[in-house]
């Protein structure tokens, strides 16, 4: 195939991530891999600062709190959030959702109340809210979708707003990798008081964000899909919004003071951060994130964009795959089911090829119930991969297909 030029250097950017030399990891939707100066300032913190935040006065304590605290400087101006105050560290996208659920809730959700969410959700952006549901008698509302899984916004004004608390959708689909039109959520959404929680798992460190110009009122990412330590995220709230939640966890860090029968709590972000934080890997995030930012994450988006489009073109004209998305314009995250093997066969294939790919529900389970499919098998791609290891897997690809067919 012919190559594509591409503006990143992506040969001198591939040696930062010496595992990229083991395989073609195309598995980046689940997580991302993680470049040497994220890996070493873990263990540089180990070896040189390592001590609690917030609460020693000795130098290493100190010294630690002030790394912790850049961090969340570093994620602020990452996502141009107003204040570090809205910046709240968390285990990833899964534990700011389940924070927003669980406070937004306690306070907001009555019974009779629903909560809009759409089929095309992770697992992470579903289930949280089902159990709000139960718990409150609460129902969900389901964003209404045209034939191409895309928002049917004419129909979005019809929808009960009246009775929606809160509506929580993805910006990009880990199955699909369709950018969906939050926008259009947003505008209606506020046009009735109701604040918008965005999943921006798939999306964070792909494509630039700004939770001002987005006018979200949350914002729930993973660190560690965009090249930062596993056991990392983040939860932007809208200060004003956040200030209203009551804390989702109690322990140390928290709170004021305590009492017998009662405590009074810390003010923003250190209410919503009970007990000792992941102190290094919020350290190695601000790392991936200055990592990014360096390379600059719309030549960052581009590339992926460019290598989703070669992808499309090396791959369309195979007539035994069947794409869950057939839109020209996804990010970097194809879906497919072939007609004859299972992709968990397809994927263990290419795994003895060198070629890490998923293949399963992606926990996305109600769209693949939508589509009347079980299991589909997925590539995700990031900045780091080549156009020659897309060759590759299309050669696999035809490989597996001899190897089954017989
Ligand atoms: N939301 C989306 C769209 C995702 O793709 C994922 C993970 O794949 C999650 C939420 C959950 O992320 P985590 O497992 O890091 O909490």
């Amino acid at each position: 195939m012919e190559q594509l030029t591409s503006v990143l250097p992506v040969h001198t950017i591939r040696k930062d991530f010496p595992i990229l030399d083991t395989c073609v990891y195309f598995d980046n939707a689940a997580t991302s891999q993680k470049p040497v100066e994220v890996i070493n300032s873990i263990s540089n913190f180990y070896k040189n600062t390592n001590a609690n935040v917030h609460r020693s006065i000795h130098r290493l304590g100190e010294k630690a709190t002030a790394k912790y605290e850049d961090a969340r400087e570093r994620v602020r101006n990452f996502i141009n959030a107003r204040s570090v105050q809205e910046i709240i560290f968390t285990s990833g996208t899964t534990d700011s959702i389940n924070l927003v659920a669980s406070a937004f809730a306690e306070k907001f959700i009555n019974e009779g109340d629903s909560i809009l969410v759409t089929e095309l959700e992770h697992h992470s952006n579903l289930v949280p809210w089902q159990l709000i549901a139960s718990r409150k008698k609460a129902t969900l509302c389901f964003v209404p979708l045209r034939d191409d899984l895309s928002y049917d916004t004419e129909a979005l004004e019809k929808l009960p707003w009246h009775t929606i608390k809160i509506a929580a959708v993805s910006h990009i689909s880990n199955v699909l990798g369709i950018e969906n039109n939050i926008k259009s959520i947003i505008s209606h959404a506020h046009g009735h008081d109701v604040p918008v929680l965005i999943d921006a798992a798939q999306s964070a460190g792909h494509i630039p964000i700004d939770v001002q110009a987005m006018d979200c009122d949350f914002l729930a990412f993973s660190g560690h899909k965009m090249c930062g330590p596993l056991g990392t995220g983040v939860l932007y709230g809208r200060e004003r919004l956040l200030e209203q939640l009551p804390p989702y966890r109690g322990g140390g860090d928290m709170i004021h003071s305590v009492w017998k029968d009662k405590s009074s709590y810390a003010h923003l972000p250190c209410k919503f951060e009970a007990g000792t934080p992941n102190i290094v890997g919020a350290i190695g995030l601000g790392k991936a994130m200055n990592y990014l930012s360096r390379i600059g994450i719309t030549a960052i988006s581009d590339r992926i964009y460019t290598l989703s489009d070669y992808f499309y073109k090396a791959t369309r004209d195979i007539d035994s795959i069947q794409f869950l998305e057939t839109s020209e314009k996804t990010h970097g995250i194809f879906s497919f089911v072939h007609k004859i093997i299972h992709p968990h066969d397809l994927a263990q294939y290419l795994d003895s090829r060198e070629i890490a790919i998923r293949a399963g529900h992606h926990c996305a389970q109600p769209l693949h119930r939508m589509l009347k499919i079980p299991a589909s098998a997925r590539v995700s791609l990031y900045f780091y991969n080549t156009e020659s290891e897309i060759d590759c897997f299309r050669t696999a690809l035809e490989e597996a297909e001899r190897f089954f067919y017989v």
